[in-house]
């Protein structure tokens, strides 16, 4: 079965990347809880994180951290979420181990059902990380 995160590293799908080195990529997720919220994964693919290699998961967790920080000081967010499901039952949707980092705003309500990326958010949460990145 393809998968859909290999595919956005290969390039063949679009995302909207983050944040990119020789082993993880960040991409924003195509149904934001809010504006910045973003998929850390690794480039090689591993199902759970029971799979993947120690060394490789604490290299996913310097993005998650610098993710995180580039939350506060480029988005404003004032807390920041960071979220992993493994299997069915934890409600893992793509087999590609992935981590939510999740930005949250004073005021700001995190919006459900989750609404469809569009591309002037993209933008701005782009820019904003970049600045900052
Ligand atoms: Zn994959």
């Amino acid at each position: 079965m393809p998968c859909t995160f290999c595919e956005i590293i290969r390039g063949e799908r679009e995302a909207y990347i983050v944040y990119s080195d020789e082993e993880v990529i960040a991409f924003l997720d195509k149904y934001p809880v809010t504006p910045g919220h973003t998929l850390v994964v690794p480039r090689e693919h591993y199902e759970t994180i029971m799979e993947v290699p120690t060394p490789l998961l604490s290299r996913i967790m310097e993005a998650v951290k610098i993710l995180s920080r580039a939350m506060f000081e480029g988005l404003g967010a004032s807390g920041v979420r960071v979220v992993q499901n493994n299997g069915r039952g934890a409600m893992q949707v793509i087999p590609h181990i992935h981590f939510h980092v999740i930005p949250f705003y004073d005021g700001v309500e995190p919006r459900r059902p989750r609404p469809l990326l569009t591309r002037e958010e993209a933008e701005y949460v782009l820019g904003r990380l970049r600045s900052v990145l």
